[in-house]
């Protein structure tokens, strides 16, 4: 597998912190909700974006705009550089959606 190489660096645009992204596992929330058709109509109720849907995979992109804790008024990370959560620390590991993030990926 291809590895894109990451370039740029974080220009504190804070739009990472500010919406929440989690990887579903598509035959579970089947499973859970009776259809994926289901599954969507409740999310959309709550609050939830699916951003991207993954058959071979068997992932779903989940989107919730739920601000960190932690995020600062000028953008900083509060936990910024010694305690920062492992995930956080790592971002972005592949392209994401966010126009004014400073990383690019080729
Ligand atoms: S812990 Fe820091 S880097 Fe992670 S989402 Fe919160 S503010 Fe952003
Ligand atoms: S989206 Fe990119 S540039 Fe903006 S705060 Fe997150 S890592 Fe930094």
């Amino acid at each position: 597998m291809n590895r894109l190489k990451r370039e740029g660096e974080c220009v504190s645009c804070g739009q990472c912190c500010r919406v929440l992204r989690i990887t579903g596992i598509l035959s579970n929330i089947v499973a859970q909700h009776g259809t994926f058709e289901d599954a969507r109509a409740y999310y959309s109720y709550r609050g939830i974006r699916i951003s991207d849907v993954s058959r071979e995979l068997d992932a779903v992109g989940l989107e919730m705009d739920i601000p960190c804790d932690k995020l600062t008024e000028d953008n900083k990370c509060a936990l910024h550089p010694n305690s920062k959560p492992f995930i956080c620390d790592r971002y972005p590991q592949f392209p994401d959606d966010i126009e004014s993030c400073g990383y690019s990926f080729k």
